[in-house]
């Protein structure tokens, strides 16, 4: 069921809501690679080479492993939130990308520069968000509703972003959001709940929300995280807003990877209680390196877990890939023409305004 909290409307368009059986398969471990004595720093050497003998740039979500962070900013690449890879593949001069994060990523940075060759470490890296929105049905639900703004976060498929009038990410979606209802627009929006909702109860615009999730970030639990606040009163408490509304209300700050990073530059405290996903400890701890970050707790930990704190699909992300894909040029995105097209329009209007808004 699908609601749309502004109106107190249902309407019964499927998919139901993404809880915590996806029903699709998780790609499973999310340790690293067991590299072999010395491989490692090999692979770290080889992939720098052949990044400057291929003319080719690394583009590395925050999320991805901690190497791949590193060689991205020691080579003149980029660590960043899904905004800002996209800025930046879309400014720099290499003639190849390499996108180090999940397959929505690496298609947006193909919509957003068609005449370079972009590659992934991985293309079975997704995403519960892109997943959780096919076209066979969102086309339809927006056919359904052709009153209402299409506004989709990055997380979806190119095609998705053909279909949408607007592109967002989490850093720019409030302030998007306000700019549509300020011109009196009723919104669509696409995929997440979670973000959804909060950004609806942020802007008080009257949105139609789709129903998926992140499977990381919707099992944080609000219970558990005020019990460990308690040990620590001393933390700030900062948020995606990918997270449930009972976590969001707890937090000191919420906002997108690059807002909690700048946060625990910008705040006094000297702990913090992080729910998002782990990776981005990396930053926190070159952004405020005397610092402690605790994971916000997490259904299931344990064993088991496949995506506590951790997106699973991020971790498919390592050396060994990476130096693949740039030996032999393989996992090239490729997006049909026509389609690029049409998602270039509306993730174009997502660019243009984040540079506006600067
Ligand atoms: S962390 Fe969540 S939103 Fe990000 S890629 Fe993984 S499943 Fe998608």
């Amino acid at each position: 069921m699908l609601v749309s909290p502004a109106m107190n409307e249902s309407i019964s368009v499927q998919p139901g809501p993404i809880l915590l059986d996806p029903g699709y398969p998780l790609p499973g471990s999310i340790r690293r690679p067991d590299y072999r004595p010395g491989e490692r720093e090999a692979l770290i050497r080889e992939i720098r080479a052949l990044l400057e003998a291929r003319d080719a740039v690394l583009v590395a979500h925050y999320y991805t492993d901690e190497d791949l962070q590193m060689i991205a900013d020691e080579t003149g690449g980029t660590v960043a939130d899904s905004l800002e890879m996209a800025r930046f593949g879309n400014r720099h001069k290499a003639t190849t990308l390499v996108v180090a994060g999940v397959r929505f990523m690496g298609e947006t940075a193909k919509i957003l520069n068609p005449e370079k060759r972009v590659l992934m470490p991985t293309l079975e890296a997704e995403c519960s968000l892109d997943l959780g929105c096919p076209p066979a049905e969102f086309i339809p639900f927006c056919d359904a509703n052709p009153d209402r703004t299409v506004v989709v976060y990055a997380n979806t498929c190119a095609e998705v972003k053909a279909r949408a009038d607007w592109v967002v990410t989490s850093s720019i979606a409030v302030d998007v959001v306000n700019h549509l209802q300020a011109r009196g627009e009723r919104i669509l929006w696409a995929p997440d709940r979670y973000l959804g909702n909060y950004i609806q109860r942020v802007s008080g615009a009257d949105m139609l929300l789709w129903q998926a999730s992140c499977i990381v970030h919707e099992r944080f639990k609000a219970e558990a995280l005020q019990n460990l606040a308690k040990h620590h009163p001393d933390a700030a408490i900062l948020v995606h807003p990918e997270s449930p509304e009972a976590v969001i209300e707890l937090a000191d700050v919420v906002g997108s990877t690059t807002r909690l990073i700048k946060a625990v530059r910008e705040l006094d405290n000297m702990k913090f209680i992080v729910a998002t996903d782990n990776g981005i400890f990396y930053k926190m701890k070159q952004a405020a390196p005397d610092k402690t970050f605790m994971e916000a707790p997490s259904a299931g930990e344990g064993a088991t877990c496949e995506s506590c704190a951790h997106c699973p699909w991020m971790a498919m992300n390592h050396l060994r890939n990476l130096a693949e894909v740039l030996r032999n040029g393989t996992n090239e995105i490729h997006v049909p023409v026509d389609i690029g097209r049409k998602a270039l329009k509306a993730t174009q209007r997502m660019v243009e305004f984040a540079a506006a808004s600067k």
